[in-house]
């Protein structure tokens, strides 16, 4: 039987993740501002070779930073979807309530630990 989670708790988790969500935003923002292939000057810009692998290093980075935000915002976006469905709390793959312990420190969980950490091995 699933456990019902309070009105109250779903719209404080809404509101943990809309404020997530605008926070995730602006970050990828400023780190796509911060890419140094995102400055227009760059394509004629004829920097010597170490600055060339610096500013590839640094892309890199960025680009590995922002997709981890994206995944991020996704999941947030997808729990936020769930607490519409009124499936938020349910685990995506067993089926299982997760702990309200986990959904306080990860509001935008998918998966209960158990699952969790198989995906993870
Ligand atoms: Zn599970």
């Amino acid at each position: 039987m699933q456990k019902k989670y309070t009105k109250e708790l779903l719209i404080q988790q809404k509101e943990i993740l809309l404020k997530e969500k605008k926070k995730t935003v602006t970050q990828i923002d400023i780190l796509k501002k911060e890419d140094p292939f995102s400055d227009p000057e760059h394509a004629s810009d004829n920097a010597a070779v170490d600055t060339d692998v610096r500013e590839q290093v640094g892309h890199e980075t960025v680009v590995a930073q922002i997709k981890d935000l994206e995944k991020h915002l996704d999941a947030i976006l997808q729990a936020i979807v769930r607490i519409d469905k009124k499936t938020y709390g349910q685990c995506q793959k067993c089926d299982s309530s997760i702990p309200l312990e986990r959904l306080k420190v990860v509001p935008e969980a998918s998966y209960c630990i158990e699952c969790e950490k198989k995906l993870r091995v």
